[in-house]
């Protein structure tokens, strides 16, 4: 391990000593400390743990005057049948092994789930793992990161109005986060971040890490929002707002719905207004209608106008119609030109996710009649419903590789930073995928559903905890001034563990690759 090759324009790196042995724990800070406790310095809490008892945060514990990680390591196989996910301890420690090393080297990956962390900063990650992967050799630095500098993008697939835009999100009473830019179809909430994490009081701060851990286990959380709504939230579930289960997606704006349904509406309906919070349609005004060459309706409704049947602000944001507080869809409409409009005129109103629509007829007086509508138009109305997706709740974790992360890769940071903006590390979190940020340092994204079960923890500064691994050919590893001295074969981490036995997992555990996540090792241009 000690060739070092020039790789894709990654300056040499001589040839270093080996570096003294890391996994000392320093002397405990309190010379008090009982003779049979020991101190955990995975974190800069230190606490000082009793035999048999666990830290503050229950991931490290005191086995026998031995500080251990108390979670199982999450490996990942390619196929893993049913039965077959056990938990086996490391040889290590039990020599009764699990057989599994006979299972081909590029169908197993090592996550960072309760993989231990290189606190504080200076020691190699616990698991730096050498494996061949399509002929070539490729090494995985496997850690757990304690993120200060982290938050959760959440997107909700709703119409319904959630609150301000910058208003204040708060969980158990303590503000969390905000109400962000709302995006197509979907209310955004930015959760958790530095701020909350340490900016403010110790309850808001630990309230905070608390929900990011809920949520990013994918388990669901209690949110008000100030002047807006209390929602229930969940990755993957549907979210509650006010108590109401949300049904469907939006299928688009209300000018976009006309626009979609303007040939299935034309010969059905004289005129047509799909109320959306955002972009009203009126059809026989908008360009789709006017292509269709229709007869003006002379209907006007109220609200900005921005396009010809294209309107703004026809009223005031909510939970009604087409996130609108609108219970009667008649209330945006000012009138008719009785220059253009005529008795017995066909009007469908209809909301963005077809959950609300209304049928009229205009009277003699141009009045709109509530009147039963057609079957042919029933049927368009179901199909904007049948376009809808179904609504769910999806929640981004976003964090930034800190100190422990980068220096567990390397000596030399900056050179991890410059391999990954170069593509030639490709970065998961508990082997799921992860965005890298454009711009400086490691700024990673990725959806806690493609992550395993429970893959965050915290601890009480307060910070989360998260896995995240970092893949790469052997030749860039040598490259970016790696610990090669720490890689140790996938065969020999299964049967061993850690490369150090301080504050170590001494369990394992089984788990298959979540489908539809690229294999973590598999990705060009890793292997291209
Ligand atoms: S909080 Fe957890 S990681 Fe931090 S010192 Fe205590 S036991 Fe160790």
């Amino acid at each position: 391990m000690t060739e070092h090759t020039k790789t894709d324009g990654l300056a040499q790196l001589p040839d270093m000593p080996s570096p003294p042995q890391v996994l000392e724990r320093s002397r405990p800070r309190s010379e008090r400390m009982a003779s049979n406790k020991i101190e955990c310095n995975a974190c800069p809490v230190l606490c000082q743990i009793s035999e048999g008892r666990a830290g503050a945060c229950d991931r490290y514990a005191n086995a026998a005057g031995v500080l251990v990680r108390v979670d199982p390591v999450v490996l990942l196989r390619k196929t893993l049948a049913s039965g077959e996910a056990d938990l086996v301890p490391f040889a290590a420690r039990d020599a009764s092994g699990d057989g599994v090393l006979l299972a081909p080297q590029d169908e197993v990956f090592v996550t960072g789930v309760g993989a231990s962390t290189t606190y504080p900063d200076y020691k190699p990650a616990p698991f730096i793992v050498a494996s061949r992967s399509a002929g070539v050799d490729m090494v995985t630095v496997v850690t757990e990161g304690i993120f200060s500098y982290c938050s959760l993008k959440v997107k909700i697939d709703t119409d319904r109005y959630l609150g301000p835009e910058q208003a204040n999100v708060r969980a158990r009473g303590e503000v969390v986060g905000h109400v962000t830019t709302a995006e197509y179809g979907s209310q955004m909430l930015s959760l958790g971040g530095v701020h909350h994490l340490t900016g403010g009081s110790k309850k808001e701060g630990r309230v905070t890490v608390e929900m990011m851990q809920t949520l990013g286990n994918k388990q669901a959380v209690e949110l008000t929002i100030d002047g807006g709504a209390q929602i229930v939230v969940q990755a993957g579930r549907a979210p509650i707002v006010n108590g109401v289960e949300e049904q469907r997606m939006r299928v688009g704006c209300g000018s976009a719905t006309i626009g979609i349904f303007a040939k299935q509406f034309y010969g059905q309906a004289d005129e047509v207004v799909v109320v959306d919070d955002h972009i009203t349609g009126v059809l026989t005004e908008h360009q789709a209608g006017r292509c269709l060459d229709m007869r003006p309706s002379g209907l006007k409704v109220r609200g900005r106008k921005s396009t010809p049947g294209r309107y703004f602000q026809v009223a005031n944001p909510g939970t009604g119609w087409g996130g609108t507080d609108l219970a009667d869809p008649l209330a945006i409409i000012e009138g008719f030109d009785p220059e253009h409009a005529w008795p017995g005129q066909r009007l469908l109103m209809v909301s963005t996710t077809g959950e609300h629509a209304a049928w009229y007829v205009l009277d003699d007086a141009l009045a709109p009649r509530p009147a039963e509508m057609p079957d042919a138009v029933s049927s368009i109305v179901a199909r904007i419903g049948e376009n809808c997706e179904p609504s769910v709740a999806t929640v981004l974790f976003l964090g930034g590789a800190g100190g422990s992360l980068r220096a567990g890769v390397t000596d030399n940071p900056v050179r991890l930073t410059q391999a990954i903006k170069r593509a030639l590390v490709n970065v998961t979190l508990g082997g799921a995928p992860a965005y890298v940020w454009p711009g400086g340092g490691i700024t990673v994204m990725a959806d806690v559903a493609r992550m395993p079960d429970n893959s965050f923890g915290t601890v009480p500064t307060p910070a989360i905890v998260a896995p995240i691994e970092f893949s790469m050919r052997m030749d860039d590893y040598r490259a970016l001034g790696g610990h090669v001295e720490q890689v140790r074969s996938l065969a020999e981490v299964l049967q061993r563990g850690a490369w150090h036995d301080d504050g170590a997992p001494t369990t394992r555990r089984w788990q298959r690759a979540a489908a539809g996540n690229p294999w973590p090792l598999g990705q060009p241009p890793l292997l291209g």
